[in-house]
């Protein structure tokens, strides 16, 4: 074993991984990388299809990023944020209060054209995010928003106690307030002891939804399901239920469009619109968690499907030239949250830098003299990193580049196009895409929905064969999960679903011929 790896073994330990497991195997020692490829100490290539945990956005080594880390690396790497500004921090706050600020419009009445019988496009309220908070990487971002939300439910005296309800197999990363807003139970439970409580309600889980009565088909559940929005009734109704008891929620915590560590579990059109319409209504905080969805992964125009089902909705022509330079997730439903929490990708995925931004009347709230102790108590030292900003700047400005719109635009649909391929396999559930993001559900037969149990592995086996042919990834649960970085060719996104393709066939059972 190369003295690398011998080192990892003997001091390293890895997170989120079965140590005993991991001593068993030769680790791949990771040296380099160059757009979407990673080379490891022996020199082997493989792809990085989960963009190294979903945080890599233009591909490794790039030039413009590279190129303004090292002009920041001549001048300063880190001051502190706890008493002085700094230049690309302040450059970036802007940008980013720009990104996440665009013309967005009011699509209730693309959804529901009962109620709504005629077109209104106006723009949503303006509940401006002006003000950020940076932070180090997801789960410092969301104890950010969430301490910002429960304080401010006190100060404006909306609840004495403030209470959050979030989604069934909620992640919000691993700090303990982060954890208490989460719902995994594998993850969570061990320190339930340890943490604040939150309510959870359920989460549009369309392929594994009780309410959806149509049996399986050879294409994504949200097509095809049957049922009436229950998803979003038991929402309103948790919101009632939390009335009565006399301390409604604060806030509604979500991760917008597609929930990432549940499951890759992506939510039907409408449906962040509906749930977003019930919180607001009931007075409540909106937190969106795009940590994963954030910078452009929703795709362009929030994906092919999402697209084509809101035309179907309205028959309106004019929704497929909705403003292409969506960056968030929310945006695509005209949502937009009181708290945003950014990470991952902020920085293209080269530093962790994270951000949470946030409302003039939050930022106001803790206005005051010295004396009356309204400070914000919170702070990382590497608040503010400049290293970070400027590669977040240098990021942002790719996002927003012709080329980059384009090249996003080109891979969604490639990949839309490859994935059509894996219905052929027995031991394919459901295939979910929501822009760049894709999750494919390992079963043991589409035809019974009938799951994999935890224990045989089966995710980890397939990543593992998938490793064995030069793809990387990782999976969570029993899906497997492929978010390639934007640089990726037709032919690398080919040969990352035909891995798939090979890794489910190897280990988990021999090709079915799918439903004629
Ligand atoms: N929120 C979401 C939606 C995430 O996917 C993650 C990480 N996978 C986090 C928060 C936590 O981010 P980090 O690992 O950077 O702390």
């Amino acid at each position: 074993m190369h003295r690398l790896a011998q080192l990892d073994h003997r001091y390293v330990w890895h997170p989120f991984t079965q140590m005993q497991d991991w001593l068993k195997q030769k680790p791949i020692v990771i040296t380099r990388g160059q757009g979407a490829v990673l080379q490891d100490v022996h020199g082997r290539e493989y792809l990085d299809a989960n963009s190294s945990i979903w945080t890599n956005l233009h591909g490794h080594n790039h030039p413009k990023i590279n190129t303004a880390i090292q002009r920041q690396l001549k001048k300063i790497s880190h001051s502190s944020a706890l008493g002085f500004a700094n230049k690309p921090a302040s450059l970036l706050a802007e940008k980013l209060v720009k990104a996440a600020n665009p013309e967005i419009y009011d699509l209730r009445w693309t959804i529901d054209e009962k109620e709504h019988q005629k077109p209104r496009k106006s723009k949503i309220e303006n509940r401006k995010l002006q003000k950020v908070f940076f932070s180090d990487d997801g789960s410092t971002a969301m104890e950010v928003a969430l301490k910002l939300a429960y304080e401010f439910a006190r100060r404006s005296g909306f609840s004495e106690k403030p209470r959050f309800l979030t989604l069934d197999r909620a992640y919000h990363g691993d700090t303990v307030g982060a954890v208490s807003l989460g719902h995994i139970d594998l993850f969570h439970r061990r320190y339930r002891d340890l943490l604040f409580k939150s309510d959870q309600v359920m989460s549009p889980y369309c392929y594994r939804c009780p309410f959806n009565r149509a049996r399986p088909e050879r294409a994504d559940a949200r097509e095809y399901r049957q049922c009436h929005w229950e998803c979003v009734d038991m929402v309103e109704k948790k919101f009632h239920a939390q009335k009565k008891r006399g301390n409604p929620y604060a806030a509604l915590v979500v991760e917008p469009l597609i929930q990432g560590a549940a499951g890759m579990i992506p939510q039907p059109v409408g449906w962040l619109r509906r749930v977003a319409d019930i919180a607001r209504g009931h007075g409540a905080l909106l937190i969106a968690d795009e940590v994963m969805t954030g910078f452009g992964r929703t795709g362009v125009s929030g994906s092919e499907f999402r697209v084509s089902s809101l035309k179907q909705a309205s028959q309106n022509p004019e929704l497929g030239t909705r403003n292409p330079e969506l960056l968030f997730a929310c945006h695509h439903e005209g949502v937009q949250p009181d708290f945003l929490a950014l990470a991952k990708g902020m920085t293209g995925g080269y530093l962790p830098m994270a951000a949470t931004l946030t409302t003039q009347a939050v930022f106001d709230a803790f206005l005051g003299d010295y004396a009356e102790f309204k400070t914000f108590f919170h702070g990382h030292s590497f608040t503010a990193n400049q290293l970070g900003a400027a590669a977040a700047l240098a990021s942002l400005e790719l996002l927003h580049s012709e080329q980059s719109i384009r090249a996003r635009q080109k891979l969604e649909q490639t990949l839309r196009a490859e994935l059509q391929t894996l219905w052929a396999l027995r031991n394919v559930g459901d295939i979910r895409q929501v822009g760049l993001i894709v999750g494919v559900e390992l079963i043991k037969d589409w035809r019974t929905r009938k799951p994999f149990d935890l224990r045989e592995r089966a995710g980890i086996r397939v990543c593992e064969a998938m490793a064995r042919r030069g793809v990387l990834t990782r999976p969570v649960g029993n899906a497997v999960g492929l978010m390639p970085p934007y640089c990726t060719t037709a032919g690398q996104a080919q040969q990352m679903v035909n891995a798939l393709f090979q890794a489910i066939q190897s280990e988990l059972g021999a090709k079915a011929r799918a439903r004629s």
